[in-house]
């Protein structure tokens, strides 16, 4: 299995790669993360509250 192979988030196959800001108060992090459709679409909507995941936030883009 590669590393694209499959969603950052769950088992779903990939559909984009997408720049991601990811952080934990003032601790951030750019990643690039491959999302499948229902992440990327739950990450967009949340917008720039950040979408929690394992007690981390997330949001599309690196600003
Ligand atoms: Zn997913």
């Amino acid at each position: 299995m590669t590393p694209l192979a499959r969603c950052e988030f769950c088992t779903a196959l990939p559909k984009a790669e997408v720049a991601i800001l990811r952080w934990v108060d003032d601790d951030r992090e750019r990643l690039t993360l491959w999302l499948c459709a229902k992440h990327l679409g739950r990450i967009q909507q949340t917008g720039t509250r950040g979408w929690e995941h394992r007690g981390k936030l997330h949001k599309v883009g690196w600003w």
